[in-house]
């Protein structure tokens, strides 16, 4: 048979499938665990790992890594836990939402979180201030739910209109109740070793348990990180690390940033530049993973626009051994590592197992 029909018929199946897929070395897997930072300093000797097949042919396509069945799996996952705690002890998480402006794709990103959390059970409630609010109503929305015990989890909206110090905003939300972790101390405690961060910021997380739970072997590996920025780039690298991999760091700075991508194992890219990411940067059988999600306009489309990535698709799927694709990559990973984190929360609160 030949090989293209053997990987296209492999992208068609459901992920859980294709996780027992049984591969030419006849690696079966098991589903892995959610990321954990506690990870022992010498990885299981027998756990095994997927090696995705690399075909130099023209004929060769890469292996779809499909973060919306993913995130479907791990929501089922959430949705049991919330039923699990409503039933054993009578309370659901709930998270505030507090959304500054008519941004549409922030409107856009919030009706999806909120609909995301009905959906697995987590009570959700926004509060929405106008454009031109000051500094001190967003911090009196977020001391409210500081201090309220029926959330667990609070999420600022960024960005937010240019005459608010995001940075002061962002250092009112209390600690225990930071999901999307974009709190300095989170931030601190992911790079220190022997620190527990008390969340995983949601688009590095998710990237990471795309990885490990496409079976994609971290410990050891060349990865490089496309962008520093605070709430992708620099937490991935810092993961990456917590995972024993050897990161470098590429940004808008960087000379002949191809040099470094050609080597890596791994690659994750947060530029937010289209197709920054050409073929000829990615070593054959790397495993990408694009964050990048940028509109190009299009009156056709039904929104005015589509979204591409940062990485050309139809050029790297010719030389890497699996890749995400965009839309439907790491943006439904981003909610469900935010559902996640805020049921974390609110089993901390009830001291729920
Ligand atoms: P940002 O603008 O804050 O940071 C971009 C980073 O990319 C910077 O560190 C910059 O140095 C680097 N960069 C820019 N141009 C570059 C170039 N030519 N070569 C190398 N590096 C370059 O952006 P961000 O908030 O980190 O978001 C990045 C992308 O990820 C955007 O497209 C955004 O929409 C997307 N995003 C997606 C999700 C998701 O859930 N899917 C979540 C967050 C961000």
């Amino acid at each position: 048979m030949k090989r293209t029909a053997i990987v296209m018929r492999r992208m068609a199946v459901p992920f859980q499938s294709a996780l027992t897929l049984t591969t030419r070395s006849h690696t079966t897997l098991m589903s892995p665990p959610l990321v954990s930072l506690d990870l022992p300093d010498i990885w299981p000797p027998n756990s095994a790992h997927f090696h995705f097949p690399v075909n130099c042919s023209n004929e060769h396509r890469a292996v779809e890594i499909n973060g919306r069945l993913i995130a479907e799996e791990i929501r089922s996952g959430i949705a049991s836990d919330v039923k699990r705690m409503k039933k054993s002890i009578g309370k659901v998480p709930g998270l505030a939402v507090v959304m500054v402006g008519q941004r549409r794709d922030s409107q856009t990103y919030v009706r999806n979180k909120i609909k995301a959390c009905e959906e697995v059970g987590i009570i959700s409630t926004t509060t929405q201030l106008p454009g031109d609010c000051t500094e001190e109503q967003v911090v009196n929305a977020l001391s409210r739910f500081n201090v309220d015990p029926s959330i667990h989890g609070i999420l600022v909206q960024l960005p937010l209109p240019q005459h608010l110090d995001e940075g002061k905003i962002l250092d009112v939300l209390s600690l225990e109740k930071d999901v999307d972790g974009f709190h300095p101390l989170i931030m601190g405690s992911l790079a220190m070793k022997g620190r527990e961060p008390l969340f995983i910021p949601c688009t590095p997380k998710g990237c990471i348990e795309l990885l490990i739970r496409s079976g994609v072997e971290i410990m050891g590996k060349k990865a490089v990180v496309v962008g520093r920025s605070n709430i992708v780039g620099l937490p991935t690298s810092l993961l990456l690390q917590r995972h024993h991999a050897t990161v470098s760091v590429v940004h808008a700075f960087t000379e002949n940033p191809e040099q470094l991508t050609c080597e890596a194992d791994i690659v994750i890219t947060a530029a937010g530049v289209p197709n920054l990411i050409r073929g000829n940067w990615l070593k054959p059988g790397a495993v990408v993973i694009d964050v990048g999600t940028n509109p190009v306009e299009d009156p056709s489309c039904e929104h005015g626009y589509y979204l591409i990535g940062d990485v050309c698709y139809e050029e790297a799927v010719r030389v890497v051994s699996a890749i995400t694709p965009v839309p439907g990559g790491v943006g439904p990973m981003t909610i469900a590592m935010l559902l996640s984190n805020t049921l974390d929360s609110a089993k901390r609160a009830y001291d729920f197992t």
